[in-house]
C-alpha cells in the first residue's frame, strides 16, 4: 500500500497548520506515519487520494452511526443548502430538532443548539453554575468535555498521547475550581463533597468514558452519581457527546436507566455537521440569555444545513430501532475475535477498545498500563491490511449500521491472522 500523495499533502499541511491538522489526535503522532488524507467516503469505506480504501472504524469519531453519505441525508442537505446556508434568524427545523431530541431523551426538557461539543459542555457548566450560585465543579481524570480552560484537566483523547496533564496557556485561576476523581472511584466523590458540601455547582461526567479508551461505569457507579448529586443540590451533567443517540436513542441515560438533570450531545445529533446542544431541566435551562442572566450565543448557532443533517439522522434512528441491537452484535462479534487473542478488551453497544495490558481497565491508571508501542504496532497492521482505526490507544473503536458482515468477517480475520 502506497501513501505518496498522503505524505505529500501531509508535508504541505504541516507547513499551514499547526501539525499539519486542525486537531491533534489526526495527526497520527502517537502511532507513527502520514495521517490519511481522505477523498471521499460511502458507507463503511473511506478512500484516500492514493486510492486506497479502507474499512472504517473511526466514523469521524463518531457521528457516522449510518455510515458515511447516507443518501437521505445527502439528499435533504442538498435541498437544504439549495435554500440558503445560513440566516442568523429562528428556522422551524431548529425547534424540529429540539423536539426530535426531547422525545429520544426526556431528560431534555429544554435545549440550546451549538456547533461544537466543547461549546456544549462549556455552556452547560456556565448554565449549571448561574442556576446554583457556586463556582465548582467535579471532572474525572481521563474524561475529555472539550477544550474549554476549566475542563483541560487530566482530560482525555489527544491530551493523554500527548503526555499533557494540563495544557499550557491556561492560567491556574481558571482550573483552581474543578476538582478531580478518578473515573469509578465513589469514595474520592464521596469525600469531595464532604469537603465542599455546599460549593460543587455540577458533577459532569461521560457516563461511558471513551477519551481514555472505553471504559465502562462500574455497576452502581451512576446510580450513586445521581443520589449523591441530588443530596448536595449538585447539578448532574452527563456528557452524551459520543454516548447519546449511540448506546440508544436515549444514550446512556437510558443504556443503565438514569436522568440527569443536564446533558450535552455532540456528533451523531449532527449527523455530520458541526452541531452540537446542551440542555436539561427546564427550571436550569431558563437561566440562558435571554430570559436568564447566563450569556451564551453563536453566529451559526442552530445552523439550517447542520440542523437538516441531524433531523434526517435523528428520524431513521427513530425510524429503525433495530439498528442499536445490530450494531450491539457487530460490536460483540469483533469483540470476541480480540478476546481470543487475549487481550482486554471494553465494549459496551457499539463503541470498544482493545487494550495492549492484562489489567482490567476501570480508569485512567489501569488504561494507562496499556502498552502504547504495541497499539502503535496493531494500527498499522491493520492499516497495512485496509482497516482504519482511531491512531491512538484513548480512543474508541465506532461500529456503525453499514458495517455489513462481509467487512465484519474480514476484519475478524485480518485480527485472527495479523494482530
Ligand atoms: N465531550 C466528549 C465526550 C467528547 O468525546 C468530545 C470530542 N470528542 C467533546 C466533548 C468535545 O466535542 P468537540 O470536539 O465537538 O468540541
Amino acid at each position: 500500500m502506497h501513501f505518496d500523495h498522503s505524505e505529500k499533502a501531509f508535508a504541505q499541511a504541516s507547513e499551514l497548520m499547526p501539525g499539519g491538522v486542525n486537531s491533534p489526535v489526526r495527526a497520527f503522532q502517537s502511532v507513527g506515519g502520514t495521517p490519511l488524507f481522505i477523498d471521499h467516503a460511502q458507507g463503511d469505506k473511506v478512500m484516500d487520494i492514493d486510492g486506497n480504501t479502507f474499512i472504517d472504524y473511526v466514523c469521524s469519531w463518531g457521528p457516522g452511526i449510518l455510515g458515511h453519505a447516507h443518501p437521505q441525508v445527502i439528499q435533504a442537505v442538498q435541498k437544504a443548502c439549495s435554500q440558503g446556508l445560513t440566516f442568523g434568524a429562528p428556522t422551524q427545523k431548529e425547534s424540529e430538532l429540539a423536539q426530535l431530541v426531547q422525545q429520544a431523551y426526556p431528560a431534555v426538557e429544554k435545549l440550546r443548539l451549538v456547533s461544537s461539543g466543547t461549546e456544549a459542555c462549556m455552556s452547560a457548566i456556565r448554565a449549571a453554575r448561574g442556576y446554583t450560585h457556586r463556582d465548582y465543579i467535579i471532572k474525572c481524570i481521563g474524561c475529555y468535555h472539550g477544550h474549554s480552560d476549566g475542563l483541560l484537566v487530566k482530560a482525555g483523547s489527544g491530551l493523554l498521547t500527548q503526555a499533557v496533564a494540563n495544557s499550557d496557556g491556561v492560567p491556574e485561576g481558571y482550573t483552581k475550581t474543578t476538582l478531580l476523581a478518578p473515573y469509578n472511584d465513589e469514595k474520592a466523590i464521596q469525600q469531595l463533597f464532604e469537603r465542599y458540601p455546599h460549593q460543587i455547582a455540577a458533577l459532569i461526567i461521560e457516563p461511558v468514558a471513551a477519551n481514555m479508551g472505553v471504559v465502562p461505569p462500574k455497576p452502581g457507579y451512576l446510580q450513586f452519581l445521581r443520589k449523591i448529586t441530588q443530596s448536595y443540590d449538585t447539578v448532574l451533567i452527563f456528557d452524551e457527546v459520543i454516548t447519546g443517540f449511540r448506546l440508544a436513542l436515549g444514550g446512556a441515560s437510558q443504556y443503565y436507566g438514569i436522568q440527569p438533570d443536564m446533558a450535552t450531545f455532540g456528533k451523531i445529533i449532527g449527523g455530520g455537521m458541526p452541531l452540537a446542544a446542551y440542555g436539561g431541566k427546564k427550571e436550569i435551562m431558563d437561566v440562558i440569555a435571554p430570559i436568564g442572566s447566563v450569556y451564551q450565543a453563536g453566529t451559526l448557532s442552530g445552523n439550517p444545513i447542520a440542523t437538516t443533517a441531524g433531523i434526517e439522522t435523528l428520524k431513521i434512528l427513530m425510524a429503525d430501532p433495530d439498528i442499536y441491537e445490530r450494531i450491539d452484535q457487530k460490536a460483540k462479534q469483533l469483540a470476541q475475535a480480540y478476546r481470543k487473542k487475549s487481550y482486554t478488551v471494553n465494549q459496551v453497544g457499539s463503541l470498544m477498545s482493545v487494550f495492549f495490558t492484562n489489567q482490567e481497565v476501570v480508569d485512567y491508571q489501569s488504561a494507562k498500563t496499556s502498552d502504547t508501542q504495541a497499539f502503535a504496532n496493531y494500527f498499522h497492521t491493520l492499516l497495512d491490511h485496509g482497516i482504519y482505526v482511531a491512531p491512538s490507544q484513548f480512543e474508541a473503536m465506532f461500529i456503525s449500521d453499514a458495517h455489513d458482515q462481509k467487512d465484519i468477517q474480514k476484519t475478524i480475520q485480518i485480527i485472527q491472522e495479523y494482530v
